[in-house]
């Protein structure tokens, strides 16, 4: 022990003087934690369909807050753990203002959508979960104003408009439809239109504005989950009723059951969704998190547990994430030992609006592309035209496959992948020109390297996470 005390005391110093930008970049942590997907999507929805899951959901803008959003594409994944997407899944809404896109409801031998697109809800159906969805009959197309046609005529009387659609479908086969502000109503078996004698506002114990609504049902009880504020101020507030999908509602001592919590850093919690493993009584609460501020939102996972009586506990949010729900493939991964990249954005600073005191830096070294944390990326600095990242394996090695989780995947990248044996000669083994839209970029590959290279040609110039086997 003492040897290597004194070892320490006489290293550490020179290592300071050498190494200050590199000793500063090591202490840098990632706040964001483990992301469900390495993009930032809100509202999601999620589900399990034939052993694979299934996330659909809003794509943030990026800072443009709501006069915008990303397409419509879904996540998908075999273990809960590694995630992909590629191309849309509803080609007529691209370049709409799409939202909160609900679970696909199975029906009538079809699967039906509810997104909200451009402040209204619309119904849409296609024959498989992976689309392509279009306009359910009846519905022609987007508009910018309500018409009858879209699908709900909202009692509101701030106006006509409602948003954020959660479908259900009782035992009996009955569907029903929850959105903002509370209302409810029997779903025409049609699941198009809706039985509009039936429209409730559930009167709930928290009031106030209310969107994203939560609706399921376990061992005979059925839970509507609705949020309370918006922003960093969201919460999850929920009643439940043993009598039917519209009620009566009992609303338990302790009804809210996620909240900002600003020790644990994790702000918001708003809008997601509930959802079950078939088969199991395993529950999980995946919500947005609020951090980065704007429409620069992340969606994470935590379970949900109940209590004998039927109640929810206060959920443990973290930002860890739930881990593999199915086994994880027996692959390996090939550990990169060392990054280096073009250029780093400066760290960004990020304060909560309430409290001050537990601002968060995000910072972008090129190594938190290899922290299996979807929360963390290597970004480029402003103005890098030339961006690339190096990934060193620290010795040669058999490589079988690249799978690159660039940042803002919904709106393309184009690359060049190269390999190299010393890091001085660089020879071309993946990558496209064309710009294409999905994540991950995967490329496979069968030679022996020590070095990776990737060039960003177009798109972000950033990475949530590369993989490399
Ligand atoms: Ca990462």
């Amino acid at each position: 022990m003492k040897i290597v005390n004194a070892l320490m005391v006489s290293v550490f110093p020179l290592f300071t003087l050498l190494n200050v930008n590199g000793q500063h970049e090591a202490k840098r942590q990632n706040p964001f934690g483990n992301a469900l997907v390495p993009d930032m999507i809100a509202d999601a929805s999620i589900q399990e369909i034939n052993g694979t899951f299934y996330c659909y959901a809003t794509t943030d803008g990026y800072d443009q807050g709501l006069k915008t959003s990303g397409p419509p594409v879904v996540w998908k994944s075999n273990d809960f753990v590694h995630w992909r997407f590629s191309g849309f899944y509803f080609p007529s809404a691209v370049g709409q203002k799409y939202w909160a896109p609900s679970k696909a409801v199975e029906a009538n031998n079809a699967y039906y959508i509810y997104p909200t697109v451009n402040g209204f809800m619309y119904p849409a159906v296609a024959n498989s979960p992976d689309g392509p969805f279009k306009l359910a009959k009846g519905v022609d197309s987007f508009s910018k104003t309500f018409t009858p046609a879209t699908l709900l005529q909202s009692r509101d009387p701030k106006g006509p408009a409602g948003i954020d659609a959660e479908v259900f479908i009782n035992d009996d086969g009955q569907p029903y439809v929850f959105w903002q502000r509370r209302f409810a109503a029997r779903l025409n078996q049609d699941m198009v239109t809706v039985d509009t004698t039936s429209i409730i506002q559930i009167p709930t114990k928290r009031q106030g504005y209310s969107e994203g609504p939560i609706f399921f049902k376990r061992k005979g009880i059925y839970y509507y989950l609705y949020t309370l504020g918006g922003d960093e101020r969201y919460q999850y507030a929920y009643g439940m009723s043993r009598t039917s999908p519209l009620g009566p509602f009992e609303f338990p001592d302790t009804d809210i059951i996620a909240t900002t919590n600003y020790q644990q850093q994790i702000f918001g919690p708003g809008h997601g969704c509930v959802f079950n493993l078939p088969g199991t009584d395993d529950y999980y609460f995946a919500y947005l998190e609020y951090g980065r501020g704007s429409t620069n939102r992340q969606t994470y996972v935590n379970r949900i547990e109940f209590n004998e009586d039927g109640t929810i506990r206060p959920i443990n949010l973290t930002l860890n994430g739930v881990g593999a729900l199915h086994s994880l493939s027996p692959e390996k991964e090939i550990k990169v030992v060392n990054s280096n990249a073009s250029s780093v954005r400066p760290d960004m600073i990020i304060k909560p609006n309430q409290d001050s005191l537990f601002k968060r830096t995000e910072s972008f070294s090129s190594r938190f592309a290899f922290d299996n944390a979807n929360g963390s990326r290597w970004m480029a600095a402003a103005g890098d035209s030339a961006s690339w990242m190096i990934a060193d394996l620290g010795n040669l090695q058999q490589l079988k496959r690249s799978e690159i989780a660039f940042v803002r995947p919904t709106a393309g990248h184009a690359y060049i992948l190269e390999y190299s044996v010393n890091g001085k000669i660089w020879k071309p083994c993946g990558g496209h020109e064309d710009v294409m839209v999905k994540s991950p970029h995967t490329d496979l590959l069968n030679m022996k390297a020590r070095y990776l290279r990737v060039k960003i040609l177009s798109g972000i110039n950033g990475i949530w996470e590369w993989h490399i086997y």
